[in-house]
């Protein structure tokens, strides 16, 4: 006889905890098989070298916690369910709902394909709110963060509260694919030394949860403002991958109430808003991480720049806060949200290169890459989103450092070359007295790069580049 089983498709939902799939499989039925499909086929933007590496540590935890029960398939979907359907007794097929446009369209289709044959099933595990249930009062998207968040999002039903079931799963016999066999890594040394700052999987995020909410939440509103500062909680990979689920952050966070000023606490639950609002913007405008929003943006004056390009990638600008930032992220696969506005800010309004080199750049190089994060924070940063940085707001690396870095220390411990520059001079090293960098021994060219563009000019440049499309 044919084994009897329903089937949890594994995804961005990288969890045991809190898991709305799971939770109502367990409730249903006792052989449960969980399964990952790693589909290359049906998406239109394939994962980053670094979502690739977070991938597959998280999978190796995952498939331990399932005592090695995992089923890994590479391939489409429909064909893995087509073979199963055909091999097994699959009672029902349930999973987690991803929004990048193209999973949508796959997921609908499978849905429409199997539905004759098995049972389906989704829910919401990655979102406090569906994208289709916060609306403006005539039906359309909101297009401005704070009305969407405190209209929309904190006038609507409460999140729903986490929760998780006990379950066992199936000792099955079960074989596709093993984890290495999806050729996640390639074995650069880049790989290796990356990974180095993470641990990866959902205790670690939890672990990580516990640690932010007994000392980062104290001073989040002013101190996460400050990339050398801990008051923040670093969990953002863990969100994208659904490690941890936002519910349970929010929770956690109203838990801590009493503890902390709730000034802090509502800061946090409106950065998680932020995410929301992203997640918003992709479902209704699904072009969002390659088409400006603002189609008057289309006729902007981009440079192309190589050199500049590369320079920006690599932290090699001159300018110490971009530099610090950039190479923070290619050490650490992370980069501080103040710095990566800083960052972009320079590339698109400081080089005018265009958002859509720093959004794959990025892409690459984040562990937490997201689709609707980066998308609608680079739209945000170059202008051209919905609810943008005005044009005219060009952050000053040199200000900016001296206010959110004002000793220094986020410069020095990515560029540990300026360690001797004065302090005075940390932020502008180009403006350091000839006798000064001769007693130090500074050169450069060999030490550090001389700025790559000037900011006034760059920024005079920017501003009227950008002042012509104001007739569009
Ligand atoms: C150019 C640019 C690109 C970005 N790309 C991404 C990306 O690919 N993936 C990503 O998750 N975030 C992205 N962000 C948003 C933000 O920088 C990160 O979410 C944040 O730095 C993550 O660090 P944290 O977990 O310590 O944040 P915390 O301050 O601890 O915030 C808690 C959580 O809230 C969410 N959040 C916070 N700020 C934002 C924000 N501005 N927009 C959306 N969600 C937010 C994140 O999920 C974060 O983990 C980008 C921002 C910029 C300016």
């Amino acid at each position: 006889m044919k084994q009897e089983f329903a089937i949890h498709w594994f995804r961005q939902d990288l969890r045991i905890k809190d898991n709305p799939s799971l939770n109502y499989l367990s409730k249903k039925y006792k052989r449960i098989v969980a399964v990952y499909i790693y589909d290359e086929v049906n998406c239109d933007k394939k994962l980053g070298s670094a979502s690739k590496i977070w991938l597959h540590h998280s999978l190796i935890y995952l498939n331990k916690k399932l005592q090695g029960n995992l089923v890994i398939y590479n391939g489409d979907p429909i064909k893995f369910f087509k073979l199963i359907l055909h091999q097994y007794n699959v009672l029902e097929i349930s999973w987690n709902r991803c929004y990048e446009p193209w999973v949508i369209k796959r997921d609908r289709f499978i849905k429409n394909n199997l539905k004759e044959e098995v049972k389906v099933n989704s829910f919401n595990a990655s979102l406090l709110w569906e994208p289709w249930e916060i609306l403006k009062q005539d039906g359309t998207p909101y297009k401005v963060f704070t009305p969407f968040y405190r209209k929309g999002c904190l006038n609507y039903k409460k999140p729903r509260i986490p929760y998780t079931r006990k379950f066992n799963f199936f000792d099955h016999q079960i074989k596709f694919s093993d984890i290495s066999g999806l050729k996640l890594l390639t074995n650069k040394d880049w790989e290796k030394k990356i990974i180095k700052y993470w641990m990866i999987g959902e205790s670690h995020a939890e672990e990580s949860m516990h640690t932010f909410f007994s000392s980062g939440i104290k001073d989040y509103f002013e101190g996460r403002n400050f990339p050398i500062k801990k008051n923040v909680s670093k969990l953002s990979p863990y969100l994208h991958w659904g490690q941890i689920s936002p519910n349970t952050l929010w929770y956690e966070a109203l838990k801590n109430k009493n503890k902390s000023d709730s000034k802090n606490i509502d800061t946090f639950k409106s950065e998680l808003g932020w995410r929301e609002f992203s997640y918003n913007l992709l479902y209704h405008f699904p072009k969002i991480y390659s088409q400006n929003l603002q189609k008057k943006f289309n006729r902007f004056p981009w440079t192309k720049n190589n050199k500049f390009q590369i320079s920006w990638e690599k932290g090699k600008t001159g300018y110490p806060i971009v530099d610090a930032g950039m190479r923070e992220l290619w050490q650490t696969g992370y980069m501080h949200n103040r710095v990566r506005m800083i960052a972009g800010s320079f590339l698109v309004k400081n080089l005018l290169i265009d958002w859509n080199t720093g959004e794959k750049w990025f892409w690459d190089c984040l562990f937490d890459a997201d689709l609707a994060s980066n998308s609608a924070s680079w739209q945000w940063v170059s202008g051209s989103g919905t609810d943008s940085s005005p044009y005219f707001r060009i952050f000053n690396p040199t200000t900016q450092a001296k206010k959110f870095d004002p000793n220094g220390e986020y410069i020095i411990k990515f560029i540990p070359e300026l360690k001797e520059i004065p302090l005075k001079y940390l932020f502008s090293p180009w403006e350091c007295p000839k006798n000064i960098l001769n007693d130090i021994n500074f050169k450069f060219g060999i030490d550090y790069p001389r700025p790559i563009v000037d900011l006034k000019l760059s920024r005079q440049k920017a501003l009227s580049a950008f002042s012509s499309l104001k007739s569009y």
